[in-house]
Formats: C-alpha cells, structure tokens, sequence
C-alpha cells in the first residue's frame, strides 16, 4: 500500500511534540529488535516504524493498530544509541489521536468512563456488594476529588 504524506499532520506533529527527540532517530532498528512485541510478529509492532511515520507525516500511524500495541516496557529505550524515548512518542501520539477521534472506538470508551466515574469499567452494584463481602472500603470515597483532577486534566 503506497504511503500518504500529509504535510499538515507533519507540522501538527512537529508543533505538538516539538518538545520530544524523536528527530534524533537515525532508523538503525535497535528499538525493534529488543522489542517483545515485534519478536512476536513485526506485523504486531515495529517502533523504527511508527517513529519514521510520525517524522514524515503518514496520518495513519494514529490510527493502525501497532501505535496500540506498545506496552510501555521502556526495553526499547534503554537501547536506543540516540536516547530517542519511544515511550514519549506513543503516549503523545495516542494523546493527539484521542484528541482528533482518531483513537479505536475501546478507548475513546473508557476514557469517557473514567471521565464519568473515575473508573475504566463501570462501578456496578455486584463491584459494590463483593467489596463490601470482601470487607474492603467503598471504591472512590473521594471520587469526586478524583473526577475534578481528571477533568482540569482533560480540559
Ligand atoms: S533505536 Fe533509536 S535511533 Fe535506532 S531506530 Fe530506534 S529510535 Fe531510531
Ligand atoms: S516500549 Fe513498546 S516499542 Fe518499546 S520495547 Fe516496549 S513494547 Fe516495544
């Protein structure tokens, strides 16, 4: 599949995450060769790659599957020889992709959910009742607390 340039996602890209080093990477491919996740199948994750298309500006890398797949393990940037954070990268690229609903419809959910209750799944009354048997405290006392940080977060 032939790759899009869009040269206005690129400026966005360069203006939002000015503040990241991820221009710094010289795609020698050591991120993706310590990576767990692409050990399993390059096709799952590949971080030279989502790097590449973030400093180009394929608008896609917000919305393929892999940018989800990174579990944050860090192991890709202890080895990077450029001290490029990925890390930073995916958690400010799923940001901007939240931000354009561009994210997959199961995260745009639970971050509504914890904006609604503080929690990512929904505080049923069966939560309730087996904390209570289990002798644990009511979840979230201060949820409103909670709820009010999250919100001047998000805003
Ligand atoms: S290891 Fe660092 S320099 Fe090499 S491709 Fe990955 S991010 Fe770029
Ligand atoms: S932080 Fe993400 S990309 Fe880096 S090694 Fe871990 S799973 Fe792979």
């Amino acid at each position: 599949m032939a790759v899009r340039i869009d040269p206005e996602f690129r400026r966005l890209v360069r203006e939002r995450l000015r503040d990241l080093d991820f221009n710094q990477c010289y795609q020698c491919g050591k991120c993706a060769a310590s990576c767990p996740v692409f050990h399993r199948s390059p096709e799952l994750l590949n971080p030279r790659k989502i790097i590449h298309m973030a400093a180009i500006g394929v608008r896609e890398v917000l919305t393929q599957p892999p940018l989800w797949r990174c579990t944050t393990c860090y192991e890709c940037v202890e080895q990077c020889p450029q001290t490029v954070n990925f890390v930073d990268l995916v958690v400010a690229l799923r940001n901007l992709a939240y931000e354009m609903g561009m994210a997959p419809r199961g995260v745009q959910e639970e971050v509504e959910t914890v904006l609604k209750q503080g929690f990512v799944y929904p505080l049923t009354g069966r939560i309730r009742q087996v904390r209570q048997r289990l002798g644990l405290p009511p979840a979230a006392s201060d949820l409103e607390g909670v709820l009010q940080t999250l919100r001047e977060v998000a805003s």
